[in-house]
C-alpha cells in the first residue's frame, strides 16, 4: 500500500494541496517480492549496439541529435547552456530508449514520446521537447506542486525526524531525515549495493550530505550566499520538509558534491550511482530534481512502479 505523504501544513494538508494539483493518484501495489530493477537507464546510454539501435528511418534526425547533444545552447533552467547530454539519463528513462541519445533507435522512441505528447514528432531534442518533459518531471515532485499552490511547508515536529548513523552520511556529517524517508533510503541504497557492481564496496557513494533543514538554517544560508530565490539557494527550500536528501553520486576531479558548474554535472550524469538512481529510484519513491544530480525528494512508496508509470498516474 502507499503510504501517506503528510507535510505540516499551515491550514491546510498536502494530499488537499496536491489533490487541487491533480497529482495525488498514485497507483497501488500489492507486491511482496523485492522490486526488479529498471534497466533501461543503466544500459540507456552504451554506444550503439549494432542492428538493435538502428532505424532507417530516423537516421538524419539521430545525426542532429548526435550535434545538438553537445552543441545545443539553451537555458532549460534560466542559465545558459551548452548540449543536453547532462540530462540524456534521464530523457531515456522518459522515453523508454535502450540505446545512446545519438542512435537513432533513441530518435525513433523520442518521436513516438513527442506524438503521444501532442508535440510535432520530429524525432529531434529541443527546447520545446525538453520543456514537456521537465513540466511532467516538476509534477512528480510534491513540494513544487505545494509550492505553486503557494504554500510553503513548515518544518516536521522533531519527533518525526531521525538522525542517520554516521556511516550513512558524508565525512560523518549530521544528517536528520523523517523516518520513512530514512527507511526507504536505507532500503534504496541496498538495493543499489546489490545491483551494481561497483558501488557493492563504495563507503562514500550514495552516502547523505543533506537532508532535513530548519528554516532559520536555509535563510542564513540563503542571506550568506546571496542568491536567495535563484536557482541554486531557493527561499523556502525542500530541505525543510524532511522529506529531501542530498546524495553523493560521485563529482568531477576537484568539485565539490554539490557543485552546480556544469562540468561537474555532466560528470555526475555519468556516474553508474546517478545512472542507476535515474532508472530506480521511483521504485522506492524516490523522484530527482534534474539540475542537481544529487538532489532527490521522497513521494512514498510505490515497490515495483517505475518512475514512467509513476508519471503516467501522477499526470492524471
Ligand atoms: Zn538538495
Amino acid at each position: 500500500m502507499l503510504k501517506h505523504l503528510s507535510f505540516a501544513l499551515a491550514g491546510a494538508t498536502v494530499a488537499a494541496a496536491i489533490g487541487a494539483w491533480g497529482v495525488a493518484a498514485r497507483p497501488t501495489v500489492a507486491n511482496d517480492s523485492p522490486p526488479k530493477p529498471a534497466e533501461t537507464a543503466a544500459s540507456a546510454l552504451e554506444p550503439a549496439k549494432a542492428s538493435s539501435c538502428r532505424n532507417e528511418d530516423f537516421e538524419a534526425a539521430a545525426e542532429a541529435n548526435a550535434r545538438s547533444l553537445h552543441t545545443l545552447t539553451w537555458s532549460p533552467f534560466g542559465r545558459a547552456e551548452r548540449g543536453w547530454e547532462t540530462y540524456a539519463p534521464r530523457i531515456a528513462v522518459e522515453i523508454g530508449a535502450d540505446c545512446g541519445p545519438e542512435t537513432s533507435a533513441f530518435a525513433k522512441a523520442l518521436a513516438d514520446w513527442q506524438r503521444d505528447n501532442g508535440l510535432t514528432p520530429d524525432a529531434r531534442m529541443s527546447p520545446s521537447t525538453f520543456q514537456a518533459m521537465k513540466t511532467r518531471w516538476q509534477a512528480d515532485r510534491l513540494f513544487v506542486a505545494v509550492r505553486a499552490s503557494g504554500i510553503c511547508p513548515s518544518a516536521p515536529v522533531g519527533s518525526s525526524l531521525v538522525r542517520l548513523d554516521v556511516t550513512e552520511t558524508y565525512h560523518g556529517k549530521d544528517v536528520m531525515l523523517r523516518s520513512d524517508v530514512a527507511d526507504a533510503y536505507r532500503t534504496m541504497v541496498a538495493a543499489a549495493k546489490r545491483e551494481v557492481p561497483e558501488l557493492a564496496d563504495d563507503v562514500e557513494t550514495l552516502d547523505v550530505f543533506s537532508g532535513f533543514r530548519s528554516p532559520a538554517y536555509d535563510d542564513a544560508r540563503c542571506a550568506r550566499d546571496g542568491n536567495c530565490g535563484g536557482i541554486t539557494r531557493a527561499k523556502c527550500s525542500a530541505h525543510r520538509t524532511g522529506y529531501t536528501l542530498d546524495l553523493v553520486v560521485g563529482s568531477a576531479p576537484g568539485q565539490p558534491v554539490d557543485s552546480t558548474n556544469d562540468t561537474n554535472r555532466l560528470h555526475m550524469s555519468k556516474t553508474p550511482a546517478y545512472r542507476w538512481l535515474v532508472a530506480n529510484s521511483g521504485r522506492f519513491g524516490f523522484v530527482n530534481y534534474v539540475f542537481e544530480p544529487w538532489h532527490w525528494e521522497y513521494r512514498g512508496a510505490s515497490e515495483g512502479t517505475d518512475p514512467r508509470e509513476l508519471r503516467t498516474v501522477a499526470a492524471r
